[in-house]
């Protein structure tokens, strides 16, 4: 892949590719493209404004359609020799590094991240594949001690569901995926992946590789489209396990209508990750690194950012001090310049919804607004979604501020007096994501680590989903994990098999 820096291509290039490369239809189903029948929606470049698509996205005909062809495609696929499916995703992994730059463009395009981090997440859902092809062939039951051995054989097998829904958002769409189909393709299931209908594209580009690397057709079919789209595949009574990675709301309303089926679910939802820095940290590093991580990465648009930091009293004005002067260094642009440190948010209606969770922030008095705050218009940005990192310091841990995700550019700041209040801060929201330690005290660090609660938990830095280890949330962030053994047997059910004689 060529870097966002090469002189060869020039930014305007590369968006002019993914301009060009963008998908025709909203599905795709059985190795074709199919216009949707749904509702009608335009999609606009959220750095500029500009029209992408005026299309109609999947509508029920082709989510039943995209089931209906899973089913024999799911029965060829587990057919093969575990080898031979090995063999089929490590083509898929390099089919798709071998298109990342204009998957990883697409994604740029659709939801605004900068390129780069388009590029990294990219490279990154190449790994996921490489590293779920290498369990294919690795899935093995157990003989459990039942019986005496003269007269009885006991023995466990695993079997994948079927036809597994993998619903994903729109905040990291190429990364999302991976954590889903690498999994459940390794495992002998067929995938129906449901993109938000805010970045469809990079979703269904994807389909069409899983053609080009040689899978069968109907083992992954795309249906882009809003929440009822969603709905209507969790509701098909061919759908054996449901993944869905968004908010609370919709993952409320999945694990209902898993539910009423009786389907198992892997949830990823939301979360107010904190960031708990210590006096014993490299403090200036550590707030600078806390500005880009719960500020400028994504905008603000990850789940597992920590888009709260809390400080202990001694160095707690220092840190706003570094905190506010990194994030003043943050350059808004366009997400195909190099130049670029934060690109716009989603869609209009984030930014609306984003900039009046500010405002209401500041009318309650929930902290102290120390920097930005507004939508950013100079610099020939005013066609898009951007919005000012936004600061707020002071912030009352109980406030809405402290508690609810904004899923936009805006970091609050809490003082904490010791350890043990730092982690009652920390604990003190209905999620349970990640939690990140900044300090040199290895006990203090082990200590933290065992007392939040939360899924992830990193300590002096940040490891960024990879493949091998699971990663998952605790209370309303979820349940189920993504990544590594644990992450394949998500898309496994487990037979246990008595025989006597
Ligand atoms: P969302 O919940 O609105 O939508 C997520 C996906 O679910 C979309 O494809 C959407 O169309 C679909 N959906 C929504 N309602 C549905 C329903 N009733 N039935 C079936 N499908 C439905 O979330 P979003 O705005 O796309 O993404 C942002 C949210 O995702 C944030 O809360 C963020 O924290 C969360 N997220 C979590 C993780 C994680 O790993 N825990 C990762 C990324 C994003």
């Amino acid at each position: 892949m060529s870097s966002a820096t090469d002189t060869t291509e020039t930014p305007v290039d590369v968006r002019a590719q993914a301009v060009d490369a963008l998908p025709p239809a909203a599905a795709y189903i059985a190795g074709t493209y199919r216009t949707g029948s749904g509702g009608h929606h335009t999609h606009r470049d959220p750095a500029t404004g500009e029209e992408l698509r005026s299309w109609s996205l999947s509508g029920p005909g082709e989510v039943d359609d995209a089931v209906g062809a899973a089913i024999p495609a799911q029965r060829e696929w587990q057919g093969l020799e575990p080898g031979q499916r090995r063999d089929a995703l490590l083509a898929l992994a390099e089919t798709v590094a071998a298109h990342a730059q204009t998957l990883a463009a697409l994604v740029s395009l659709e939801m605004g991240m900068p390129l780069r981090a388009s590029e990294a997440g990219v490279l990154a859902a190449v790994d996921w594949f490489r590293h779920y092809a290498g369990y294919a062939d690795k899935i093995e039951g157990a003989v459990p001690a039942v019986g005496s051995p003269s007269r009885t054989l006991d023995y466990t097998r695993y079997a994948p569901y079927g036809v597994v829904a993998a619903i994903i958002p729109w905040n990291g769409p190429a990364m999302a995926l991976a954590l889903k189909v690498a999994p459940a393709l390794a495992a002998g299931n067929a995938v129906v992946l449901k993109p938000s209908e805010l970045a469809p594209f990079s979703s269904l580009y994807f389909g069409s590789l899983v053609t080009i690397a040689g899978l069968p057709n109907g083992l992954v079919n795309v249906v882009a489209g809003g929440a009822e789209v969603g709905a209507r595949l969790c509701a098909n009574p061919a759908v054996a396990m449901i993944s869905f990675t968004g908010g609370s709301v919709g993952g409320r309303a999945v694990a209902e209508a898993a539910a009423a089926r009786h389907v198992p679910t892997v949830l990823e939802l939301g979360g107010k990750s904190a960031s708990l820095v210590f006096p014993d940290c490299n403090v200036d590093r550590t707030a600078k690194l806390a500005a880009i991580l719960g500020v400028a990465q994504n905008s603000g648009q990850g789940c597992f950012l920590p888009t709260r930091l809390l400080a202990q009293r001694s160095i707690y004005e220092r840190t706003v001090e570094a905190v506010v002067a990194a994030a003043a260094k943050f350059r808004l642009g366009s997400p195909f310049d190099p130049g670029t440190t934060m690109g716009p948010v989603v869609d209009e209606r984030a930014r609306e919804r984003i900039l009046d969770t500010i405002a209401a922030a500041e009318r309650r008095g929930d902290g102290r607004l120390v920097h930005g705050g507004r939508r950013a218009t100079g610099g020939g940005l005013a066609g898009g979604n951007f919005i000012e990192p936004t600061i707020f310091a002071d912030v009352d841990p109980a406030s809405p501020l402290a508690r609810d995700e904004v899923f936009g550019p805006v970091l609050a700041i809490i003082a904490f007096d010791d350890e043990a209040d730092a982690v009652e801060i920390a604990n003190g929201t209905s999620f349970g994501l990640a939690g990140y330690i900044w300090t040199s005290d290895l006990g203090r660090a082990h200590r933290l680590a065992d007392a939040l609660q939360a899924g992830y938990v990193s300590v002096n830095g940040m490891a960024a989903l990879p493949a091998a280890a699971p990663f998952g949330g605790w209370k309303a962030s979820g349940h189920g994990v993504e990544g590594g053994r644990h992450g394949l047997e998500e898309y496994l059910r487990i037979k246990n098999v008595h025989v006597q004689w």
